[in-house]
């Protein structure tokens, strides 16, 4: 009975391990009803194995808490059970939950007591993999030549018992050591030995990966054709088996390839990444490709999506931030918890004290640096005043509003008034004063208003009033130039004492009148143009609707 009972245990167990790659949440449902099986049984060492194939299946879903408490109770009961490979294959498991947590120290610690275990017990391919796993720590904290010498050494160990897929694993995280290197050659022979293999054994999983990899290496070199050949191969193969959360980063690569290549689609790729990524909440994915795509629709001038991906970005970042958090503190406790030795809580309890610092230090990070995200993306750093992104925003909002066709609309283009010489009588950071100085005071007047008004560029500046009549937007601009006149920014030109003022060219119409942004601005730009030939320091304003 308990034979057949035992039988049945390492089937199903080792049925959850094959499906795991594919299908980690179905394994670790097969693990479970197998803990059970052994537990009402007794067979300790069986519960042993479950816990640790829930571990290796948590691996697939990078879900460290999970990894980390089971794999820590499968080490409890190999240690009764003096299993020295389960215990092995416990402490890597362990380790990898640090490396995921960015815990490199612990993570180091684990896989050299895993290693030290198999003097003990040979285990070729767990060797390799523990010696992999230090080289990836190595790799993740820059100290390639570490790196690239642990990863030998698992080639090494493996090469001689011939298991083709992890040395291909390996070959292809030495070819990414050279990527960063920019050592592209060596890169893509190794990544081409490791392709060859994973091709010859017929593998699904590592595959497509190494298919991407060799993408990027081509679209690196500019190589154009063959990183697309090789990012669509890897992203068949991955609908194939449908894994979404490596198809989002191969349609992230083709995306840019095309973007690079000016192919249409990209923001089609772009937003299927998108669906990919909401659908399997990656948010670390989302957050690159809400960026990504902010960055899309501003280079196209679409400034209203540009934002709101923006906003998307930036949300995003902070949950991400608190997650991570969070995250930390539950390896922690974990760790707490499956711990009874006296000196390591005292060890752990300094480290949770400065993990706990440290938190509290990025919170207030976080806080401040999207205050000052936030305000970059609307505020000209400089004057303070709403910059070229907001006024162009602001401009298209006010065109596409069918509310405001019949409304009237003046905007003014603002330019200082021979402002180099300003700058060139009392330098640059007098310059930038002036500019801030000339920037408040039409500030004032815009906040009164309620009207609109940001710097454009240079010492140009935009302004926008609506509902107002061709007499009063005269009004209106000459009580901006005579301001700040009034501001008394004076400078001497060729011996002669100066006072700064400006130039104010305005176009006036119906909404309705204007077709897009380029074309209101062209037609201020115009009128400024003709008030800095008549002598400067002047308005004049093009009333549309009356011709010529
Ligand atoms: P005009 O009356 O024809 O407009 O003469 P101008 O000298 O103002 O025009 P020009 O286009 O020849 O020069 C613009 C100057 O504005 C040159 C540049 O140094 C200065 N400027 C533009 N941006 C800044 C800035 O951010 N800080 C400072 N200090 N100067 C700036
Ligand atoms: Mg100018
Ligand atoms: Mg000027």
């Amino acid at each position: 009975m308990e034979v057949m009972i035992s039988k049945e245990i390492y089937d199903k167990l080792d049925h959850a391990k094959k499906i795991a790659p594919l299908d980690p949440k179905k394994s670790i449902e097969i693990s479970r009803y197998v803990y059970k099986l052994a537990k009402n049984n007794g067979l300790k060492l069986e519960e042993g194995y479950a816990f640790l194939n829930i571990a290796f299946a948590s691996r697939i879903k990078s879900d460290t808490s999970s990894i980390l408490e089971n794999a820590y109770e499968a080490l409890s009961i190999f240690k009764n059970k003096n299993d020295i490979i389960g215990q092995s294959k416990a402490l890597n498991l362990i380790g990898i939950a640090y490396f995921y947590s960015s815990m490199y120290d612990e993570a180091l610690k684990c896989f050299f007591d895993g290693r030290k275990l198999l003097d003990l017990h040979n285990d070729d391919t767990l060797l390799a993999s523990i010696l992999n796993n230090i080289g990836e720590v190595y790799k993740d904290s820059e100290i390639y030549d570490k790196a690239i010498e642990y990863y030998n050494m698992g080639t090494n160990v493996i090469s001689k018992n011939g298991n083709h897929v992890y040395h291909a694993v390996i070959l292809g995280n030495i070819g990414e050591i050279y990527f960063i290197k920019k050592e592209f050659e060596m890169a893509l022979e190794v990544y081409n030995k490791s392709y060859n293999m994973l091709l010859d054994a017929d593998e699904v999983i590592f595959l497509p990966e190494v298919e991407n990899k060799i993408g990027k290496l081509y679209f690196q070199i500019e190589d154009f054709i063959n990183a697309e050949k090789y990012y669509l191969k890897a992203f068949k193969r991955l609908r194939s088996i449908d894994n979404k959360y490596y198809s989002i980063d191969v349609l992230i690569n083709l995306a840019q390839l095309y973007e690079v290549k000016s192919f249409s689609g990209t923001l089609n790729l772009y937003e299927k990444a998108m669906y990919y990524a909401e659908g399997i909440g990656a948010k670390k994915k989302l957050f690159n490709i809400y960026n990504l795509i902010s960055q899309y629709h501003e280079k196209q001038k679409d400034y209203k999506n540009a934002l709101l991906y923006y906003k998307k970005y930036f949300n995003i970042n902070e949950e991400l931030k608190s997650l991570n958090l969070k995250d930390k503190l539950e390896v922690l406790n974990i760790d707490l918890r499956k711990i009874q030795d006296k000196d390591k809580i005292d060890n752990i309890r300094i480290r949770l004290e400065k993990e706990i610092k440290r938190q509290k230090d990025e919170l207030e990070n976080i806080k401040s640096s999207n205050e000052i995200l936030e305000k970059k993306a609307y505020e000209d750093e400089l004057t303070e005043i709403a910059n070229r992104r907001s006024i162009n925003i602001y401009i298209e909002n006010i065109l596409n509003d069918i509310s405001l066709k019949q409304d009237k609309i003046v905007l003014f283009m603002i330019d200082i008034d021979k402002f180099k010489r300003y700058n060139d009588f009392w330098g640059h950071t007098e310059g930038d004063i002036c500019l801030k100085k000339i920037a408040n005071c039409i500030k004032k007047i815009q906040v009164n208003n309620k009207d609109i008004f940001g710097r454009y560029g240079g010492e140009e500046f935009i302004y926008i009033s609506t509902s107002i009549s061709y007499k009063q937007a005269l009004q209106l601009g000459n009580f901006i130039r005579t301001e700040v006149e009034k501001i008394g920014l004076y400078y001497m030109d060729k011996g002669n004492k100066k006072c700064t003022t400006i130039s104010v060219g305005g176009v006036i119409g119906n909404v309705g009148d204007f077709s897009s942004i380029r074309e209101i601005i062209q037609y201020a730009d115009k009128e400024l143009y003709i008030a800095k030939s008549m002598g400067r320091n002047i308005t004049i304003i093009k009333d549309i609707d009356i011709k010529g």
